[in-house]
């Protein structure tokens, strides 16, 4: 019998690679919503947030194409692509977050933003949340608890992720971020920043309300620290009410990274900051990013952004969540396991529970679930603190049709999966 896939990967690519689901999917080709795998199988894609604009976009893959045949290099000759970009993407921002850097990864932004946080504050000390995910260099990932680096450097310290289900208070939350910066003066490193997705997307998309965050972001100005919104997950529009994760939550950011949604599947990725930080960052740090901000990384997301303006994606992700949505909260009628259904435009998912009085959370069975809906061709993810929240995270053109066709899937497998 031939060598499988999985075991050429694993004997080519290395141990301990991962796949999402228990028989890892095998796929060849996609269009908008939809993915195919090797036997023809079709899949509802609801996880993807990398083609944002839909798979495969007929005016994204026409940009890439073009740009690629007129001229594609390195970021040292004068070219309109990058200044095109920069200020169609700062005029997005508030006041005064009017200068752009490009890169290809989201790590590499983030790890940019890292460096930029220490230029202006001429401090080292980091805090992020307990289980949070913000990029795979080596500064980044000492943000990480979940997957822990075996040195963790003491300039780095930890809150815990926010909770809409069982809640902590915005003013307790701010006084964990006190603790945190008086630890981090204990090991002699003031504070530089508070690192954090807006909608802090991988701790499990916690419901809070506007201005929940105010009081800790003002415990890290008055500690002369700045704020770096991770706005890799929820940006583009995908909240469907906001453009950008931190308007959604009410706060201006120092710096802004992004990535993963803005070239469709292109490695483009960026960060926007102020003139301020901007400068403090070069005068620091000699810089340069070969393939950052290329004609062709450019051009894909210049069409990136010019077809979720044309196609009005931002307020079909306010329509199509809200539906899907409520199409989950039917479910929990039924459903006791459904214990809450959250999220904002296309971002959306459902905690799943032993119980609602004990809200114990349902960790395997969740699992099980994802694995089962992806057999019904459905597939989607589970995160949160104790991987019980199915996690949506659709291309941006996903219909009704699409959300009726992904309640199906889950309503079927919730039926199925035993609860154990
Ligand atoms: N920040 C967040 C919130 C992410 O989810 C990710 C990727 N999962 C990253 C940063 C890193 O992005 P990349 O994989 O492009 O380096």
């Amino acid at each position: 019998m031939s060598e499988s896939l999985l075991d050429r990967r694993e004997r080519l690519l290395g141990p301990r690679l991962t796949t999402f689901y228990e028989q890892p999917v095998h796929l060849v080709r996609a269009l908008g919503t939809k993915v195919w795998d090797a036997d023809g199988k079709e899949y509802l894609d609801c996880y993807n947030n990398v083609p944002h604009v839909g798979h495969c976009h007929p005016k994204v893959v026409e940009a890439i194409c073009k740009q690629a045949g007129t001229l594609n290099t390195h970021t040292r000759y004068l070219h309109e692509g990058i200044v095109d970009y920069a200020e169609a993407l700062t005029g997005s921002f508030a006041d005064p977050l009017n200068s752009a850097m490009f890169t290809c990864t989201g790590s590499e932004a983030n790890d940019i933003a890292l460096r930029m946080a220490r230029a202006v504050t001429g401090a080292t000390g980091v805090i992020a949340t307990d289980h949070t995910y913000h990029g795979n260099t080596m500064a980044v990932s000492q943000l990480s608890c979940t997957n822990p680096p075996p040195d963790r450097w003491d300039s780095v310290d930890f809150v815990s992720a926010p909770d809409s289900y069982r809640p902590i208070s915005s003013e307790d939350w701010a006084k964990e971020v006190e603790a945190a910066i008086a630890r981090l003066e204990k090991r002699g490193h003031q504070l530089s920043a508070l690192v954090i997705c807006p909608f802090f997307a991988n701790e499990g998309f916690p419901d809070l309300p506007k201005g929940w965050l105010d009081p800790a972001i003002r415990a890290v100005r008055k500690a002369g620290g700045i704020i770096i919104a991770d706005e890799v997950q929820p940006g583009f529009g995908r909240l469907g009410t906001h453009f950008w994760g931190h308007e959604k939550s009410g706060f201006v950011p120092d710096i802004a990274t992004m990535g993963k949604p803005m070239g469709n599947g292109h490695p483009v990725a960026g960060l926007v900051t102020s003139r301020k930080v901007m400068e403090a960052f070069r005068e620091t740090f000699r810089y340069f990013n070969t393939f950052g901000g290329n004609p062709v990384s450019m051009a894909a997301a210049l069409a990136v952004w010019d077809v979720i303006r044309e196609e009005g994606l931002q307020e079909n992700a306010l329509e199509v969540g809200d539906y899907a949505r409520a199409g989950l909260r039917d479910l929990a009628e039924k459903h006791p396991e459904i214990g809450d259904v959250r999220g904002s435009g296309l971002f959306f998912g459902a905690e799943l529970v032993h119980d609602r009085e004990t809200k114990a959370p349902a960790t395997d069975f969740t699992k099980a679930v994802a694995n089962a809906v992806r057999h019904k061709g459905v597939l989607m993810n589970f995160l949160g603190v104790h991987y019980n929240v199915l996690k949506m995270r659709p291309p941006l053109v996903f219909s009704k049709d699409d959300a009726d066709r992904m309640l199906k899937a889950v309503d079927e497998a919730l039926a199925e999966v035993p609860l154990g």
